[in-house]
């Protein structure tokens, strides 16, 4: 077996204390990979707290952490794709059946037998449970690691696992790029990775958010156009003007205002998960052809995809970077928003 040391919490409420517990041994397909930073993301939160109790509940101990970078410590004997000392990373899921339509086309998120997630869930043998990565190391089959070719500023790289991929994706699908105007809704942690990704794609971008202290972050992100959405006369008239909108917003808020702005055959994307549903008037659709669509994060290729993109384009996520000791005022920043733009833990600390 391989011996990791991480952070767990055990049941909800609690803080985190280290937890010593045990990953497979490396197989032929596998890879071992020494992990140096794991960003915290929302649904870390959510999962330590056991928010999402009804749909997802948290299995204890708990050690969360999907967006993880490292470095290959150890290769098995039919691993083709790494070798020692490679720059390797590690999203939201760890395994799928692989046989399935949605496996089949590279969109294994959407596993029929349910993707292996990476923590609070269980390897497809639907026994072995899941760690994270607030962890040393992680044993993983080397198809569902991905190779990172940023050099340098791996902590950037980090959050790319996950908030990267939540934010590349729909622009993809949607095939953002030059001469469009987009706007993103929301600057926090997957805001600021879509604005720097669609300012990457040539798009003309507009930040809306409803904290005007956000105005020079925007600005510094690359963001052409920065408004103020807690006055609606500020909406008013880019009504009808935008091709691609990407709601980032957790928080409750009406959508409805950001759909009036996209122009014909316009779409927008939501990626938050607000508490409370949305009321959407078909005519806010019918009126112009408009799309209203969700997306969750991307498959493997899409994935590898958006790294090699950031890499190409010297993408990386803004992070604050902590030891394992600060995990908890992480998660209450966090919540506060109060981090420009996502933490991240340093796993080589002690
Ligand atoms: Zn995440
Ligand atoms: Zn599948």
């Amino acid at each position: 077996m391989t011996e990791t040391k991480g952070y767990a919490v055990h049941e909800a409420g609690t803080d985190f204390s280290p937890f010593n517990f045990e990953r497979r041994e490396v197989g032929p397909h596998d890879i071992l990979i020494d992990i140096e930073y794991a960003g915290i993301c929302h649904s870390d939160i959510h999962q330590a707290k056991d928010e999402w109790k009804d749909s997802m509940p948290t299995s204890y101990p708990l050690v969360p952490g999907h967006e993880i970078v490292g470095r290959v410590a150890k290769v098995g004997s039919d691993v083709t794709k790494f070798k020692v000392g490679d720059i390797a990373g590690i999203g939201c899921f760890v395994d799928s059946c692989r046989e399935c339509p949605n496996c089949k086309n590279g969109q294994e998120q959407f596993c029929f037998k349910q993707a292996a997630f990476t923590y609070n869930g269980t390897e497809m043998d639907r026994v072995t449970k899941t760690y994270g990565g607030y962890s040393n190391n992680y044993v993983i089959d080397e198809n569902y690691a991905l190779k990172v070719k940023t050099e340098g500023d791996l902590k950037g790289v980090a959050p790319l696992l996950c908030a990267g991929i939540t934010t590349f994706s729909p622009l993809r699908r949607f095939k953002v790029g030059p001469g469009q105007k987009v706007g993103i809704v929301g600057l926090g942690g997957l805001g600021h990775m879509g604005v720097k990704l669609a300012v990457a794609m040539g798009a003309e971008v507009t930040i809306f958010s409803t904290s005007p202290k956000k105005e020079a972050d925007a600005k510094s992100l690359g963001a052409h156009h920065f408004v103020v959405t807690s006055d609606p006369a500020n909406l008013a008239p880019l009504a009808g003007t935008f091709n691609f909108i990407l709601d980032t917003v957790s928080a409750d808020h009406d959508v409805n205002p950001y759909l009036n702005l996209l122009g014909v055959g316009g779409a927008m994307v939501v990626v938050g998960v607000p508490s409370s549903p949305n009321a959407v008037h078909n005519l806010s659709l019918i009126f112009g052809n408009k799309t209203l669509s969700g997306s969750l994060i991307g498959g493997i290729p899409e994935t590898q995809e958006m790294l090699d993109f950031c890499a190409e384009h010297n993408i990386t996520s803004d992070v604050e970077v902590i030891t394992p000791d600060r995990i908890a005022e992480a998660y209450d920043r966090t919540i506060k928003s109060d981090v420009r733009y996502r933490f991240v833990i340093d796993m080589t600390a002690e």
